[in-house]
């Protein structure tokens, strides 16, 4: 296998397959003109020595019959001078004589040498004897003694060393004639051997080289397996977290169901919600979100079994399948793991960081018939989950849609009230304490329903805040307190409730500025109560928001004091124009001591800071008594007023001034 290296882009592999095909082929061909080459200078070679081994052959056999032809009229001079006794035989003899020397030398010449040497030491002795019988024969003729010539030849000596001559020679002749002959097959041989090592060459050659190639392809292949394998992982995986992405989960959820179907068991789908990542994500950066959402991923990964599907399915949204084979219902158990395991505080960057997880569990196929439905549910049960109590675990059932679908009407209804004008404002004054004279009325809206009468706020603010019908209500409950305006005197201000949301949409204050301007009230008359949530949420956009709306001229209140984050490090950064303390303070003001220090301290603070307070809830002169006592200078409660329309609060100034 290939080592997991730097992912090879797929255009290099192919690149590099081409070059190695290339590469081989060149060698191929390199190889081939090689072996090519070599066997036509080896023909030309051998053509060239197979003539002249065929031209040494015929040579040989023709100085074989010369050397044969030359002895015979040799022999038959000699026997001619003997027998006749005339002189032109020994003449004749003797210019043949010269003849089968030369023969005989040029034989000798092609002879292989040992045959050469062979022929000299047997022919040496009776070439002498012959020679000096025949001189002394050929003397006797000379002078007339015939006889004593054919005493010569026809004696046994003559005859013998005649006798050995001829075979000596015979052999010889022959023997030049097989080496020539021998030369040539050998040639010949030659030829086939070269041949077939030519061959046997050029099949080794090609071996080798398809074996070069075939390992060189089979490592190319296995590139692009792993790159294949790689790019499907990342296709699969998050990115951040490296668990599976929302499309690896749908196949893999597809796969887990099909198996639960066939054997018989139950799939518990877990959607994991992170509670306060997002406050973390504003605060401290994306680069610590990451890193809260890779620890996360890692302790999801402790808290199950390998093989357990875990996917990031959102932004801090995870979802985990459980298969419930053993038929014990541990999902409960597992998501509990989670709740806690997430729970735990995580260091990271030196920072202390705490966030939580709420989860929804739906099964299959018990509540859900597919993947689609099963995620829906499991995210309708994490809803109620996230509603309920944040870090808790909560089981989908039936009545889970029936709340949906609740849901969604009261949302319609919402959609068309607004647009009709169903909901209307309220108004709760907001005094000095010292003069009870109005300093200001709190807006406080009210849905007109047709059939249910009078709704609080407290049953519909959620839903428009989750729906996004805050900001349409917010206008419309202005419009129609700025329509109210009139009925109050002059200098009574309007406190307008903004939720967390709002503060952080840009648009706000021109929107307001507008409804405003219609009415042509000033941005004076308005002050904007807001809580700290938005303020945690996004600080600096906060802080923008806020900024805008004093260069208006609109004055900003934090409104619910001591109930959230109750950061000081806010009060000090964002010039306030007022904070009013929670009424949960004011009416434990008596009860409790810990809250009226609580109260004391956040006026004089407040005092320090230049910034009004205001209490909120005072419902006895007790109250109103000890908060006065404390430097508060501005309430709001029961006791001053109740929420109520316009008309009633119109009548009773009226009265309170007749
Ligand atoms: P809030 O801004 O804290 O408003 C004060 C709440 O305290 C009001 O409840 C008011 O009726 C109640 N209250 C005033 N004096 C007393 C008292 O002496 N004793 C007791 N027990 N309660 C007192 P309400 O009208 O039900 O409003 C509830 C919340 O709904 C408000 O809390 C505010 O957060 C929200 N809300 C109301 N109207 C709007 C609106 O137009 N826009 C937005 N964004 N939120 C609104
Ligand atoms: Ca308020
Ligand atoms: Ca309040």
């Amino acid at each position: 296998m290939v080592a997991s290296g730097p992912l090879l882009p797929s255009v290099s592999i192919v690149e590099r397959t081409m070059g190695l095909a290339r590469q081989s082929l060149l060698l191929a061909l390199a190889g081939a003109a090689f072996i090519v080459g070599g066997l036509l200078a080896e023909r030309l070679w051998l053509s060239e020595a197979q003539e002249a081994a065929a031209n040494r052959h015929a040579q040989a056999q023709r100085l074989a019959g010369d050397v044969r032809l030359a002895d015979q009229l040799l022999t038959s001079a000699a026997q001619m001078a003997v027998a006749t006794g005339e002189r032109r035989w020994v003449d004749d003899y003797d210019t043949h004589l010269p003849e089968l020397d030369e023969a005989l030398a040029q034989a000798k010449a092609l002879a292989p040498p040992a045959a050469a040497g062979r022929f000299e030491q047997q022919t040496r002795v009776a070439s002498e004897e012959l020679g000096s019988m025949r001189e002394s024969a050929f003397e006797a003729v000379t002078v007339g003694a015939a006889d004593v010539a054919r005493t010569i030849f026809d004696g046994e000596r003559y005859r013998n060393n005649t006798r050995l001559l001829a075979a000596a020679t015979a052999e010889f002749t022959a023997a030049t004639v097989a080496a020539t002959q021998a030369e040539l097959t050998a040639l010949k041989r030659r030829t086939y051997t070269v041949g077939a090592l030519a061959l046997l060459g050029a099949l080794l050659l090609g071996a080798a080289l398809w074996r070069r190639l075939a390992s060189r392809l089979a490592r190319s292949r296995a590139y692009f397996l792993d790159a294949e394998d790689r790019m499907q992982r990342l296709a699969s995986s998050d990115l951040l977290t490296g668990l599976a992405n929302r499309a690896a989960l749908h196949d893999a959820m597809a796969t887990a169901m099909a198996r639960a179907t066939r054997d018989g068991h139950r799939l518990s789908l877990l959607m994991i919600d992170l509670d306060r990542f997002k406050p973390v994500n504003d605060r401290h950066g994306h680069m610590i979100g990451d890193l809260v959402l890779k620890e996360v991923a890692h302790r999801l990964r402790r808290c199950l079994r390998d093989g357990e599907l875990q996917a990031r399915y959102g932004g801090d949204e995870f979802v985990v399948a459980i298969e419930e084979k053993d038929g014990a219902t541990n999902a409960q158990a597992v998501a509990e793991r989670i709740v806690r395991s997430l729970g735990q505080p995580m260091l990271i960057d030196h920072l202390a960081i705490s966030i939580g997880a709420s989860i929804g569990i739906a099964r299959f196929p018990d509540d859900a018939g597919n993947g689609d439905e099963l995620l829906r549910k499991s995210d309708s049960a994490l809803y109620r989950a996230k509603t309920r109590c944040r870090g808790s675990v909560c089981h989908y059932d039936t009545s889970l849609d029936e709340q949906v679908a609740e849901r969604a009407t009261l949302e319609q209804a919402m959609r068309e009230g607004i647009a009709s004008g169903q909901f209307v404002p309220y108004y709760q004054p907001i005094v000095d304490l010292a003069s009870r004279s109005v300093h200001s009325l709190e807006l406080l809206c009210r849905w007109n329903h047709p059939q249910r009468g009078l709704v609080p706020p407290a049953e519909f603010i959620p839903l428009a805040e989750d729906s996004g019908l805050i900001g349409p209500m917010t206008l419309s409950v202005l419009r129609q307190a700025c329509a109210d305006l009139p009925c109050f005197p002059p200098h009574w201000r309007l406190s307008l409730n903004v939720a967390p949301q709002q503060i952080l949409d840009a648009s706000l204050v021109p929107q307001l500025l507008a409804v405003l301007r219609e009415a042509g009230v000033p941005p004076q008359r308005l002050d904007v109560e807001l809580t700290e949530t938005a303020l945690v949420t996004d600080t600096a956009r906060a802080r923008q928001v806020m900024q805008a709306m004093k260069d208006a001229g609109i004055t900003v209140t934090l409104d619910d004091f001591g109930t959230g984050y109750s950061s000081l490090s806010y009060l000090a950064e964002l010039s306030f124009d007022k904070i009013k303390i929670d009424r949960s303070f004011v009416q434990t003001l008596h009860e409790r001591p810990q809250s009226a220090k609580i109260v004391a301290a956040v006026i004089g603070l407040s005092r320090s800071l230049g910034v009004q307070t205001v209490a909120e809830g005072v419902e006895t002169e007790r109250d109103a008594r000890v908060l006065l006592q404390l430097g508060c200078g501005l309430a709001q409660g029961y006791l001053f007023g109740r929420p109520s329309p316009a008309l009633q609060l119109g009548a009773s100034v009226e009265s309170s001034a007749a």
